[in-house]
């Protein structure tokens, strides 16, 4: 039973308590929304060039912390520390973006008879961003900083495993002279904290990055204020392989074990067409024994381990001992590690091949032809990424127009850049993040019309 007053964070890798938290409780909540909405007030008031010079100076500072961030992440995450950096990097690149998105998010003037018709785009107020343990600090980055260079107050609940480089994140806007109060990381359990955030009648909308369970409660609960929610959730994406394709581009282990599988982007259904079948099942074979699981801070290590013992549990109930699978090598304890998993005799419709693992399993699934690559790729309650290979160019427009998922990548694996849309189709999640509307996403139009009939006094 977890304390209900305090944070464990445990490096993942050794069991190791790195550090302890107070969590917050819903009266912190309280407490926080009142001083941010007062930070929101001045904030909003600032001219967008004085926003953006301000989060750029934030940017500065957290590119000047980019190893101690890389680091944390390694402890409380157990990330790779070359991943880690490359996570400290693409928060620095978003607070630049949006900051350039505060200067150029304007209205419109849209001609009406008998008057001037003009839009504003304003902020909403106090944004309550919640986040996941698997990608900490990019995704309280996604959340966060459109929302505060369109003109809000952001109260950050990052996961009650991964608090550390959000509160340091929020000590960095600090350094970079961000107001006070504008930018609070509220660590705490999900049923208070997150559940505050959440029914706060001032809070204005609610970021949620997560699992499709605790989405679907998010959004009824936000149903009762008529709350906006952005929700990014769950996946088990199609890495639809064509017998034409580069077979080792498109069999890259990464596609699926990058994080040790807790990506929701993760190719985890591997579908090939039968002619190649046999060949990528000798590709996968050698390539997941060559892929080096260890220690995380050690530059040469590609994939460290699993976030938690429950995660551990809830993987290797996937992978019973005797089910027919190709296997890499992974250390004994201490530390929660899943050597990487091919399962080679699941059907499309098992629970392996249906629901999300989050660990470095994938499964292998053959398929006939096109439409069969099709009917696949879409038979899953999921909808955010994928991969299609292949040479044919009219073939792989077809199947990415008929593939309902909604970050595809064509001969690729790469599913998110800061200046493109990302978001899921079906129970994958609600709204997008990041691209060129990323802004707008955390502000209300607002439609004025002026007469140019007043009668003369
Ligand atoms: P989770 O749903 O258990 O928790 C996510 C966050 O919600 C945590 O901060 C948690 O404390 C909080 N929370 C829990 N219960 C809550 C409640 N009742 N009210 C408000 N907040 C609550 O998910 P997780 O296990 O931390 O993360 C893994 C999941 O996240 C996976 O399903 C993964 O696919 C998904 N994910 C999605 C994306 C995306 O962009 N689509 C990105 C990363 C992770």
């Amino acid at each position: 039973m977890s304390d209900p007053n305090e944070l464990t964070v445990l490096n993942p890798a050794t069991e190791e308590v790195v550090a302890t938290v107070p969590a917050a409780t819903a009266e912190d909540v309280d407490a926080a929304v009142v001083r941010a909405a007062r930070a929101q007030t001045r904030w909003a008031a600032l001219a967008p060039a004085d926003r953006a010079r301000l989060l750029r100076r934030f940017a500065d500072v957290v590119d000047a912390h980019t190893e101690e961030l890389a680091q944390l992440e390694v402890r409380e995450a157990g990330h790779t520390v070359a991943n880690a950096r490359w996570e400290a990097g693409n928060a620095r690149d978003l607070l630049l973006y949006a900051a350039g998105g505060a200067e150029r998010l304007v209205g419109r003037q849209i001609p009406v008879p008998g008057g001037w018709d003009v839009t504003f785009q304003e902020p909403l107020g106090v944004i309550g961003v919640i986040a996941p343990w698997n990608f900490p600090m990019p995704i309280a980055a996604w959340g966060s900083f459109p929302a505060l260079a369109a003109g809000n107050a952001v109260l950050l609940k990052p996961a009650e495993t991964t608090p550390l480089t959000a509160l340091r994140l929020a000590g960095l806007a600090l350094e970079a002279d961000l107001p006070e109060h504008l930018f609070q990381v509220l660590p705490g359990h999900g049923g208070t904290a997150g559940r505050a955030l959440v029914d706060h009648p001032d809070v204005a909308k609610i970021v949620f990055t997560g699992s499709t369970r605790t989405g679907r409660e998010v959004m009824e609960r936000c149903a009762r204020l008529v709350k906006p929610v952005t929700l990014e959730l769950g996946g088990k994406s199609p890495n639809v392989v064509f017998a034409d394709a580069d077979l080792k581009a498109a069999l890259d282990p990464f596609s699926f074990l990058d994080n040790a599988g807790q990506d929701c982007c993760a190719r985890t259904r591997v579908l090939v067409q039968e002619a190649v079948l046999d060949e990528a099942r000798a590709f996968l074979a050698d390539a997941l024994a060559a892929v080096v699981v260890g220690d995380p801070a050690d530059e040469k290590t590609q994939m460290g381990p699993l976030i938690s013992g429950r995660q551990l549990e809830r993987v290797r109930s996937y992978v019973p001992d005797n089910a027919p699978a190709l296997r890499g090598k992974a250390p004994d304890g201490p530390g929660f590690w899943f050597p990487p998993t091919v399962l080679t005799g699941e059907r499309h419709d098992s629970p392996a091949a249906r629901e999300e693992i989050f660990g470095p399993v994938a499964v292998l699934l053959p398929f006939t032809d096109e439409q069969d690559a099709i009917r696949l790729a879409n038979d899953t309650p999921y909808g955010l990424s994928g991969s299609i290979w292949t040479r044919d160019v009219g073939r792989a427009l077809r199947v990415s127009q008929a593939v309902r998922a909604g970050n595809l990548s064509v001969n690729s694996h790469s599913s998110v850049r800061y200046w493109t849309p990302f978001g899921g189709y079906k129970q994958s999640g609600l709204g997008r993040e990041l691209g060129p509307d990323a802004l707008t996403a955390f502000t209300e139009t607002k439609n004025v019309f002026l007469s140019t009939e007043v009668p003369a006094p």
